[in-house]
């Protein structure tokens, strides 16, 4: 009986966490770092005083690729530099994160989701690798900006419950465009309350209490004011390449900084490690790795 009790217990340990684990990548669209950790709790009060206590974030955290919407949304989900074109008429050029979960674990299509703000973002649910492709392609759903795709968001996760959710939060981009800094501030902060809202809705969902990791990142960030400010992005400046990267939840170490240099081609690598999948086609390697510090004083307690 002591021997079947020790049997179940290590069959717990070693399995359970495993089946169990859940990724949410977040890609804030276009918003440049000095807005972001650059201003420490200024426009993101929430990720700076109540996430960032619980996890990592990467204070130095690049796009060196094309600095435009498919391109960097196209790399975050395969790992490898995407020089794809900024239209949606292009795939990704190597098999996505979605992809490579599908065909080496056998997960249905419903446990891989893509919720995007922008019609040519439906490109990242699968890619033109022969092998991969529509097959193995992850469940995508479009939306108009943040707060519709937050509300598909929540749909989604409390129906079909996906172990790996890539997001777009578009609004932010619009607003940059728009050249009204007032309002790009305001959708900055309003971007920081869904990501503080969706850490809740993923606490209190007993799939994913405890047992899920959330990623927030960038695809590009904008011009920094000697190139031109914050109204546009697609170069190689550093305003347009300077981003930020956070991660909370299983996994990830609380209360740490890592400031050695590091690129979204990291970020598919990561997500392969946390969800127990190769991934070998990323050119990054695992953000889980990351030496760093821990500083400042203890975590929060939620
Ligand atoms: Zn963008
Ligand atoms: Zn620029």
């Amino acid at each position: 009986m002591k021997l079947f009790r020790t049997f179940v217990f290590l069959l717990c340990l070693f399995s359970i966490p495993l089946l169990g684990q859940n990724v949410v990548v977040v890609v804030m669209d276009g918003a440049r770092y000095s807005e972001t950790f650059g201003s420490d709790s200024l426009y993101m009060p929430h990720v700076w005083n109540q996430l960032r206590p619980m996890g990592t974030i990467w204070t130095n955290f690049y796009n060196d690729g094309l600095t435009k919407t498919d391109p960097g949304h196209a790399t975050i989900a395969t790992g490898v530099w995407q020089h794809i074109d900024n239209k949606g008429v292009g795939r990704p050029e190597q098999p996505t994160m979605f992809e490579c979960f599908r065909k080496q674990t056998g997960a249905p299509e419903n446990a891989a989701a893509v919720v995007v703000g922008k019609v040519k973002l439906d490109i990242l649910a699968y890619s033109t690798v022969p092998g991969y492709g529509a097959s193995y392609k992850a469940s995508s759903f479009i939306g108009s900006n943040d707060t519709s795709v937050f509300r598909e968001v929540k749909n989604i996760l409390s129906i079909n419950h996906p172990r790996m959710m890539m997001i777009n939060l578009p609004s932010v981009d619009s607003a940059g465009h728009s050249g009204d800094w007032t309002g790009y501030c305001r959708a900055i902060k309003n971007a920081d309350s869904l990501i503080w809202n969706l850490w809740h809705i993923l606490q209190s969902d007993s799939v994913y209490r405890n047992t899920t990791t959330l990623i927030v990142t960038n695809d590009h960030g904008r011009h920094d004011n000697l190139h031109g400010g914050f109204k546009t992005h697609g170069d190689t400046c550093e305003g347009c390449r300077h981003i930020l990267c956070i991660a909370v939840g299983y996994g990830i170490q609380a209360h740490h900084v890592v400031r050695e240099r590091r690129t979204q081609c990291d970020i598919t690598p990561t997500v392969g490690e946390l969800l127990s999948f190769p991934t070998p086609y990323a050119i990054g390697s695992s953000l889980l790795h990351s030496r760093g510090s821990s500083e400042g004083e203890p975590p929060h307690q939620q």
